[in-house]
């Protein structure tokens, strides 16, 4: 699971502080440092671990804290709060007040696109609403196909019109059908590159500009570390996202991308998914993974 190793670097540093009862300024302080290496060790960009350091340090070196009877306690509180201010302090929901409402989906290929598409589908299907998945990356033909395989699993309808048309099209399409058939949700898959490239861009911009979706929501894979950060970046500054969906936490990750893509892109982590199934979806609550994450 992501961040089994910063979770162990912290409990371990962390044990050592309760440990000492009575705290002074330089048992913080080497604390912190500890804190710092695991940080950067787990990938989390730099500049974030450094100002990260720096607002958990001048609210740990307080006098009250120092003094109090549980100074150890006070300093992981305060970590904790931190972190889960890093990660967007509270949760960040989808905003449904447009019906229908349209999710496009954008990211790389391979993130998980497609798999999430459905996920979304079935979570949010449980809350209620009655989604309709549209396939619009039409430069993998398998794509198509592969949504549809989703939508039938689980019982979501799939709007597709092959291959030879375009994404804008597709959409355009898809959402008279929506109204049609009182599909209040519509959830867009589109196409993906395994690197950005400005036609990719380009597409997305025009779906964007022709269907108006009522979010944006880059799915990035955590597995990548900082190269989702960076692409989260560059997607953000296009596209104008509205959300991300990390996945692949379940993996080997060291969990960086996790900590650094809100604070580098200012915008919220929605969901998080944690494996190939399609149950493996969470709504991203920031306090429960900082508490997960110190154990
Ligand atoms: P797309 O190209 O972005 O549409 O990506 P896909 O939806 O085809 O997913 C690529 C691969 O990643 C597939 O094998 C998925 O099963 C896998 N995948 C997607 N999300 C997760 C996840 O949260 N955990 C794991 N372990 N695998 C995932």
């Amino acid at each position: 699971m992501a961040f089994d190793g910063l979770a162990e670097k912290l409990q371990n540093t962390f044990k050592n502080l309760r440990g000492k009862g009575k705290l002074n300024e330089s048992d913080v302080k080497s604390a912190m440092r500890e804190v710092k290496l695991a940080l950067l060790e787990a990938d989390v960009n730099f500049k974030i671990v450094k100002d990260f350091i720096k607002k958990v340090n001048e609210r740990a070196i307080g006098q009250e804290v120092l003094n109090s009877l549980t100074p150890g306690q006070q300093v992981i509180k305060i970590v904790n709060e931190e972190l889960t201010e890093l990660m967007g302090q509270t949760q960040s929901k989808i905003d449904f007040s447009a019906n229908p409402t349209i999710l496009m989906m954008v990211g790389l290929q391979g993130a998980g696109k497609t798999t999430t598409s459905g996920k979304l589908g079935n979570i949010l299907k449980k809350k209620g609403k009655n989604p309709l998945l549209v396939a619009c990356d039409v430069y993998r033909p398998a794509a198509i196909k592969q949504l549809e395989v989703v939508g039938k699993s689980l019982d979501i309808p799939v709007f597709s019109m092959g291959d030879k048309l375009s994404p804008v099209d597709i959409a355009k399409a898809a959402l008279k059908h929506a109204v049609k058939n009182n599909n209040d949700l519509i959830i867009i898959d589109t196409a993906g590159r395994l690197h950005i490239d400005d036609n990719l861009m380009v597409e997305l911009e025009d779906i964007k500009s022709s269907v108006k979706p009522s979010e944006i929501l880059l799915v990035v894979d955590s597995m990548t570390g900082q190269d989702a950060v960076n692409v989260a970046e560059v997607f953000n500054e296009r596209l104008g996202i509205d959300g991300l969906i990390l996945t692949k936490l379940d993996g080997d990750t060291r969990g960086g991308a996790a900590l650094s893509v809100r604070a580098v892109t200012g915008k919220p982590i929605k969901f998080a998914c944690v494996g190939e199934k399609l149950t493996d979806i969470e709504e991203f609550h920031p306090d429960r993974m900082a508490s997960r994450i110190l154990g």
